[in-house]
């Protein structure tokens, strides 16, 4: 919301000076959410002490915060509406509501022009300052959240294990580049990615919170206005394209597309500062080939509904779509100990997926198993236990002994193994399951489904039902 009022003021600033626009000399070389700002013909910008002055009107005009000087005192204040700074002429110490605080360098007074350093202001004031060394240029991007909250930290890193982000500071991206099937990204910093797969096409979406390109990253490869760019990958079959973005703004996110021309099954792991996402060497040419060529079974699993589709809702008002996530997210777990096995999710967050698209991932990767989670609900509250679903005579074997471990693993009434005409289950092109693994509308059923345990031994029994139906001990 805070954007929209923040772009329309600069909108009528721009209207209301027309003139000045025009008259203007040249760049100036700031990008406000890509888009570069014209400055009036007097405002001039100078470097001092290595940083970037800007006069009081650009914040004013340009940037659309309020300025006050006060003559007397040689003091500027400025603010927005979560954010007051209060600096002096010629004094490194200001105060930011009410905080003290130390500039890297303190205002100037040049020919009745009063210069403030444009980082200190803009971060202050919420907005992401970067700095591209090589075309000098400077982008700011205004949040969209409305917080305008310069304080915003990344949670503290829950893992020991690694090294914590110091508060505030950004994880750096240096370089993204492609060879022999890896995508390497080069970091500095503690970073927590998160990768997706989605179809339609098909690609995989890499998000790396709380980061942003390094100062040098343009300079080695393509990132325009708008801090994207992309690059072509040729030679490998699989992939096409590699596009990446600061995706977000709050918190600062740099989001990396692979445009694949398959489905792909994929790792992500780090090795010291590089992130690493390699894809699964396939042969698309020959269905029936195992992804990986060495022998792995590929199941799909699928955790029904999501974010604006909240699936059934609970007699207490529990979603169906979590209680489907947290089981799959599980399952995905404990097939990293299969060596056999290929767990591919179609969703490992709240996002929404058309049921076409699930079906899409696991017919592209030619999936072996495709098993559908999910939770019942019944007008009735008195309705409840377990219920496995099969659409075709392909996939009753696979219903059949996943049904023996989801009603282990439940301990619910054991409802039986049933047809059903489900999207997922019907158009999938392998043996395909849907779990109705309880009844959320009844009280008993669905406490059980939101205890760690259950969802535990489901998801154990989930495994261990695909283990025994490909033969794996
Ligand atoms: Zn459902």
């Amino acid at each position: 919301m805070k954007k929209f009022s923040f772009l329309v003021m600069i909108i009528i600033f721009v209207m209301m000076f027309p003139g000045k626009g025009q008259a203007a000399s040249g760049h100036s070389n700031i990008y406000l959410d890509g888009t570069e700002l014209v400055l009036a013909t007097n405002a001039k910008i100078e470097t001092m002490q290595n940083n970037i002055m800007i006069p009081v009107r650009v914040v004013v005009e340009n940037l659309g915060f309020n300025v006050a000087w006060d003559k007397n005192k040689q003091s500027v204040t400025i603010n927005n509406d979560s954010t007051v700074i209060h600096l002096v002429v010629n004094n490194k110490s200001g105060y930011v509501n009410g905080n003290k605080v130390t500039l890297p360098i303190g205002p100037a007074l040049k020919t009745d022009t009063v210069l403030v350093p444009i980082r200190f202001v803009s971060e202050q004031l919420g907005l992401q300052v970067n700095w591209d060394n090589a075309s000098k240029k400077i982008y700011l991007i205004s949040s969209d959240t409305g917080s305008g909250n310069p304080g915003t930290k990344p949670e503290p890193n829950p893992d020991p294990g690694t090294e914590p982000t110091t508060p505030g500071e950004l994880a750096l991206i240096n370089s993204i580049s492609y060879s022999e099937n890896r995508l390497m990204i080069a970091t500095k910093g503690s970073i927590e990615p998160k990768a997706t797969v989605m179809s339609s096409p098909n690609r995989i979406v890499i998000d790396i919170p709380y980061a942003k390109f390094s100062e040098t990253f343009g300079t080695s490869q393509q990132l325009d206005s708008y801090l994207q760019g992309s690059f072509h990958v040729v030679g490998y079959p699989d992939l096409y394209q590699v596009r990446y973005s600061l995706y977000n703004n709050s918190p600062s996110t740099v989001r990396i597309v692979m445009d694949l021309n398959y489905a792909k099954v994929y790792t992500i792991h780090a090795e010291g500062n590089l992130l690493v996402v390699e894809l699964k060497t396939t042969d698309p040419s020959n269905p029936g080939t195992p992804v990986g060529g060495n022998g792995k079974k590929i199941a799909v699993i699928d955790a029904g509904h999501g974010n604006q589709d909240p699936g059934a809702i609970g007699i207490t008002g529990k979603k169906e779509k979590a209680f489907n996530l947290a089981v799959a997210l599980k399952v995905d777990q404990l097939l990293k100990n299969e060596p056999k096995i290929e767990g591919v999710l179609t969703r490992n967050n709240d996002t929404f997926l058309e049921l076409k698209e699930r079906v899409k991932i696991a017919n592209d990767l030619n999936a072996d198993v495709f098993i559908s989670i999910h939770a019942n609900s019944s007008g009735s509250s008195a309705a409840s236990g377990t219920e496995t679903y099969y659409n075709n005579d392909r996939s009753k074997a696979l219903a059949n002994v996943m049904h023996k471990y989801l009603v282990r693993a439940t301990g619910f009434k054991d409802r039986g193994v049933r047809y059903g005409n489900f999207h997922v289950i019907r158009e999938t092109k392998m043996a395909a399951v849907l779990l109705e693994s309880g009844y959320l509308s009844n009280k008993q059923d669905e406490a059980g489904l939101f205890t760690e345990s259950l969802q535990n031994r489901v998801a154990q029994g989930i495994v261990d039902g695909i283990k025994e139906y490909f033969g794996l001990e």
